[in-house]
């Protein structure tokens, strides 16, 4: 992959992460330690005013686990990426976040989320 740095020279990379959130970033830092060239792209959030709740019964609508939406499956028909992320019909495009998760995991998710990413890194770094 290539890419346009700040002095205007080509960069090349050898991979691009969307997100650094709980699984990009441990996708970043396994591939990174390996030694890849590696490009985190983090759009960052605003926090206006009024983002966050100041009331208990305003915390319920705050504090919650979303996950799903590409979930891992033995095949296209019943998911979107296979056991390592890896998006079917797709080679070298990975998701590793909370949403390649089927469904809840009981507990707080993010560090179940983490260890898919490391897992994901392993297959990637054919480790
Ligand atoms: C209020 C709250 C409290 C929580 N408390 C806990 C807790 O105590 N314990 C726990 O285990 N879990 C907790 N969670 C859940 C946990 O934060 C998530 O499950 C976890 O962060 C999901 O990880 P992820 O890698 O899927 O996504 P995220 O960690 O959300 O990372 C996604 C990243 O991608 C970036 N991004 C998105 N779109 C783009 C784009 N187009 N370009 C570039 N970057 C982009 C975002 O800015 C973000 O940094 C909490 C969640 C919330 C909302």
């Amino acid at each position: 992959m290539v890419g346009q740095g700040r002095t205007g020279v080509s960069e090349h990379f050898d991979a691009v992460i969307v997100g650094s959130g709980f699984g990009g970033s441990v996708m970043a830092y396994r591939l990174a330690e390996a030694g890849k060239h590696v490009c985190v792209l983090e759009r960052g959030k605003a926090y206006p005013p009024g983002s966050f709740p100041r009331t208990p019964d305003k915390m319920g609508k705050n504090f919650f686990h979303p996950l799903g939406g590409c979930p891992m499956a033995s095949s296209p028909q019943y998911g979107v990426v296979d056991a390592f992320g890896e998006v079917f019909g797709h080679p070298g495009l990975y998701i590793a976040d909370g949403s390649v998760m089927p469904g809840p995991v009981g507990p707080n998710p993010s560090l179940t989320i983490a260890a898919l990413a490391d897992r994901f890194a392993d297959r990637i770094l054919g480790a």
